[in-house]
């Protein structure tokens, strides 16, 4: 049996002028991917009555199972997709006393007095329903129409994905969607296309329907595995078992795992600790260690030392080493990790020093020029970077590769000569 197919209409000129970055749609894709539904189509649309009500038809003339609108289920004159879907539909809305007395009592709570407004949100499509929302006003508009099922949710994310709630038990009952065999392995450390040249004969031998994506970002490649439940559990788990085999040496963690959280886990296996010293990267590595809920119990402290004073005073930088190699080189990031290491008394640390840019570059040190130091129990290690994009790229880039250099230094696969 084929996936159901879904589409996804997101609406909002907001969206379509590129003033809002939608989540809706991401939200909704992941979803009903995940149930095992085929997203075949997600498309945004202004607020436009005539553009919307062409699409809406459209649609509904497309073998698909699943259509899903987001936005413009509010009160202002912008707000046009309840109307308009009862239209298509051949449906009207009717006034309910009942949830109006919800929406009324609900303000209430609140201190907030009901005005004319509200009459809007208290509309039910007399050949479908409405879902309540925990979090907002608007309700989600749902009707089952044939083999189909059609969807109105608002805008605002938070209420989409509280409604969410509600809608996705109805699909499940309606179409019985047999989700997905799928695994995600997260590997840094390589290059995407030196993963891609590791796995060259390993994805010839993969059975037909498995589909294997590459999502390259700055703190390496994750790999997902996907096939259609019909592949069976057996020959999908052997390919994962294959695959985490050829990864192993880089592979951090396996599903959602960030690399921040992974580093701390095994430090915390081992009783290990970590302190950070910053000086391009200005805290952003620190930040993103604290982010993992339980840092306290392996980062000691962190020390952003921008001026080469900072560096001397604060982390111990011999000032020959910054007078005769500069700041920005490979003494300086060693000193660096191994100053921070023993201020804190860590057994770890990690240093970065480089260029982010605009100014500041020269023939010799380019803009992007990144010093990553690591100092651990059996030595230091420092390695050069040159790295792409403006400031804001090469912070992240730095920070990113610091952790991913770190990760490897931990793991044994760093090797510098
Ligand atoms: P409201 O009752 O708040 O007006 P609505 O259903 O009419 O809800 P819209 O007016 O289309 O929704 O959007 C309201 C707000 O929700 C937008 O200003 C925006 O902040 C957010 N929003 C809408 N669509 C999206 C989207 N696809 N991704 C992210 N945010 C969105
Ligand atoms: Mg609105």
């Amino acid at each position: 049996m084929p996936a159901p197919k879904a589409h996804l209409l997101l609406i909002g000129s907001e969206l379509t002028e590129g003033r809002l970055l939608d989540k809706n749609g991401q939200f909704l894709a992941k979803k009903l991917s995940d149930l095992g539904f085929y997203v075949e189509q997600i498309k945004l649309l202004p607020d436009n009555p005539d553009l919307l009500r062409k699409s809406f038809q459209e649609s509904l003339h497309t073998p698909v199972s699943v259509l899903f609108s987001s936005g413009g289920l509010g009160h202002t004159s912008d707000d046009l997709t309840a109307e308009l879907w009862a239209e298509v539909l051949g449906d009207s809305l009717h006034f309910s006393e009942e949830l109006y007395e919800q929406l009324r009592a609900r303000l209430e709570e609140r201190g907030v007095k009901a005005l004319p407004y509200l009459e809007r949100y208290a509309r039910i499509p007399q050949k479908g329903e409405a879902l309540p929302n925990p979090v907002g006003l608007s309700p989600a508009l749902y009707w089952e129409v044939g083999e189909r099922a059609i969807c109105a949710l608002p805008g605002p994310p938070s209420e989409l994905q509280a409604l969410w709630e509600q809608v996705q038990p109805r699909l499940i009952q309606k179409f019985k969607p047999v989700p997905p065999l799928q695994h995600t392995f997260r590997t840094t450390g390589l290059t995407e296309s030196r993963v891609s040249a590791l796995l060259e004969s390993w994805e010839t031998t993969l059975p037909p329907g498995l589909q294997l994506a590459y999502n390259p970002s700055w703190e390496g490649v994750s790999l997902h595995l996907r096939a259609p439940a019909e592949i069976g559990e057996a020959s999908f788990q052997a390919a994962v078992a294959s695959l985490r085999d050829r990864l192993k040496p880089y592979l951090y963690a396996e599903g959602n795992t960030p690399l921040t959280a992974a580093i701390l886990a095994e430090l915390k296996r081992r009783g290990e600790t970590l302190a950070i010293a910053e000086s391009c990267t200005g805290g952003h590595i620190v930040a993103a260690v604290v982010d993992i809920p339980g840092a306290s119990e392996v980062l000691v402290g962190g020390i952003v030392a921008y001026a080469n004073s900072a560096k001397e005073s604060l982390l111990g930088v011999p000032p020959a080493v910054l007078r005769e190699k500069g700041a920005v080189s490979e003494e300086t990031a060693r000193a660096m990790a191994e100053g921070v290491q023993r201020r804190f008394g860590a057994t770890w640390g990690v240093a970065t020093t480089g260029i982010a840019g605009p100014t500041g570059g020269s023939a010799e040190k380019p803009i992007g020029t990144v010093w990553i130091g690591v100092a651990g129990p059996s030595g230091t290690w420092a390695k050069k970077y040159i790295f792409p994009g403006g400031r804001t790229a090469v912070i992240g880039r730095a920070t990113a590769t610091a952790l991913s250099l770190f990760w490897q230094a931990v793991r044994g696969v760093l090797s510098f000569a």
